[in-house]
């Protein structure tokens, strides 16, 4: 039996949820629950998460953690330079925007993801890369043809590096040694905004002008 993919953007700065679910084993995986919408809860229902996996510690990524692993008692996966920043306002952000989003918490981790490793999700392989730049922890997931990009690339833009850990130089470094190194009709999932492809983001994304294979 096929995955599905549900996804959708979710809370004021609409950072894209998506949902893996194994219907005939009643599975899913959650990637950046960004808010406690309906929506979640709709998807979920019936079915058994395996885990809460976080592309990086934003508070836009990471607002229903806290409810969603009560409901499910799925464990939160992160890298580990940002395990902290679950709990911490000033680290995840929410700080800065406290008086239009309040002061995001979640609960702390219960394991991390390793670069270089992987998740086994319904029997299938998804690939740990780290893409640090838009923040020191962030990871992108690589599911046959699919990437999770997080925050590092975008449709035709890439992420924003003023907020602290950000770098920029390194973002541009993570992106072409770790995401355009993949097949150019992989499919790119990003933290906001629409979809798109490896292909296309190597041929028209103004940020990556000058990009050329090794
Ligand atoms: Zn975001
Ligand atoms: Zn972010």
């Amino acid at each position: 039996m096929a995955l599905e993919l549900h996804g959708r953007p979710l809370g004021p700065l609409q950072a894209n949820c998506y949902i893996l679910v194994e219907p005939d084993r009643k599975q899913a995986l959650v990637i950046d629950p960004g808010a406690p919408d309906p929506w979640l809860w709709e998807q979920i229902e019936g079915l058994q998460v395996q885990a809460i996996v976080l592309t990086h510690a934003h508070f836009d990524h990471i607002g229903a953690v806290g409810p969603l692993r009560e409901r499910t008692g799925a464990p939160v996966l992160i890298h580990e330079a940002e395990a902290d920043w679950l709990s911490d306002p000033r680290l995840n952000g929410s700080a800065r925007w406290a008086e239009f989003v309040g002061l995001v918490t979640a609960p702390p981790p219960d394991g991390n993801l390793e670069p270089g490793g992987s998740l086994t999700f319904a029997g299938k392989r998804i690939e740990i890369r780290h893409t640090p730049g838009h923040s020191p922890g962030g990871v992108s997931l690589i599911l046959d043809s699919l990437c999770f990009s997080g925050d590092t690339l975008f449709y035709r833009s890439i992420g924003r590096t003023d907020l602290p850990g950000g770098d920029h130089a390194l973002l541009l470094a993570s992106i072409q040694r770790q995401l355009l190194t993949l097949p150019d009709d992989m499919t790119v999932l990003p933290g906001h905004g629409p979809s798109t492809t490896i292909g296309e983001e190597k041929r028209f994304n103004p940020f990556l002008d000058g990009w050329t294979p090794d």
